[in-house]
């Protein structure tokens, strides 16, 4: 007769158990790149930043160093802040505008966010990458030693694409494969995108209130690329279908990402003290994985 403690889980049960387990595991992360999008950090009504919660991700992501861990920022908001500064009415469609945008725009969010991790003691740094400098192999290797070199250092980098010259042929387009590109590029173990969606669900729950969430995907397979289509950011450049294609490139990197909320900065901490939040893409790093091969042929966007 099986004991209590023996009894067979069903297949349920044991789902539950995996995501508890891998929820808890967070905390061991030792190298951990954070993407907030454009919609998490700008105000949709005004255009303006959002200052209080820049401040606090300041915070969080310095104590999260201070716990001895590699910290990496990926933030937009560039091309939005230009477009404020300059007291544009909208963003440009004209992609030099857009451009001239991101270039005001960027000194101004760096600026902000060097002024808020002073108040830490935390030193930052800024990184601009084309999608032409990953290709490129010399330049791609240059990368990946300067980020080593900053994070043995101490240093937060903060990352944006170089909007300023990156055009439609060399563009990543969207920071949530920038941002897996960086996890897969500095090693990382773990890939938090902080957005304007709380997780990966079922089907667009702007259309479908049926739609649920799903805390934790093993494996990507047709079914949720399936749920990713059509599933589109309401601010920002990337829909559910970038992020499937960035949870691809990270799980195979060996680094399992997270979708969850920007809406609050604290559910960064939630997040790494294993709280269940958003959905979690279970890394299943591939031997062969190479990262060129994906920026070359893009199988991360296949359909
Ligand atoms: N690099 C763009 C910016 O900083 C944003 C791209 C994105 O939203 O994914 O404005």
């Amino acid at each position: 007769m099986l004991k209590k403690s023996d009894k067979k889980l069903t297949k349920e049960e044991q789902l539950l158990q995996d995501h508890k387990m891998i929820r808890e595991s967070l905390k061991d992360k030792k190298r951990i790149v954070v993407k907030i999008g454009s919609s998490s950090v700008i105000h949709e009504a005004t255009g303006g930043l959002d200052f209080v919660k820049l401040e606090k991700l300041a915070r969080y992501l310095t104590d999260l160093h201070n716990q001895g861990k590699d910290v990496v920022l990926v933030s937009s908001g560039a091309i939005g802040m230009g477009v404020k500064a300059l007291g544009l009415p909208k963003r440009p469609a004209s992609i030099a505008r857009s451009q001239a945008c991101a270039a005001v725009g960027q000194g101004y969010l760096i600026g902000v966010y060097e002024r808020f991790f002073k108040e830490y003691n935390q030193q930052i740094a800024q990184i601009l990458i084309t999608k032409e400098t990953m290709i490129n192999n010399e330049r791609r290797v240059n990368a990946r030693n300067t980020f080593i070199e900053l994070l043995d250092m101490g240093v937060i980098p903060i990352v944006n694409e170089n909007d300023t010259v990156a055009t439609e042929e060399i563009e990543f387009g969207d920071n949530d494969t920038l941002a897996a590109i960086v996890c897969a590029l500095v090693k990382g173990d773990l890939l938090i995108l902080l957005t304007d969606i709380d997780g990966f669900y079922t089907d667009d729950p702007h259309k479908n209130p049926s739609a649920q969430i799903i805390p934790m995907v093993e494996q990507i397979d047709e079914n949720i690329e399936g749920m990713a289509k059509g599933v589109t950011s309401r601010y920002g450049t990337g829909g559910m279908a970038t992020k499937i294609a960035a949870a691809n490139i990270c799980n195979d990197s060996g680094a399992d990402m997270i979708i969850a909320s920007g809406a609050k900065a604290e559910n960064l901490n939630k997040i790494m003290d294993g709280e269940p939040l958003g959905t979690i893409f279970k890394a299943h790093k591939r031997p062969d994985f190479h990262l060129i091969s994906y920026l070359e042929n893009k199988p991360y966007m296949e359909d």
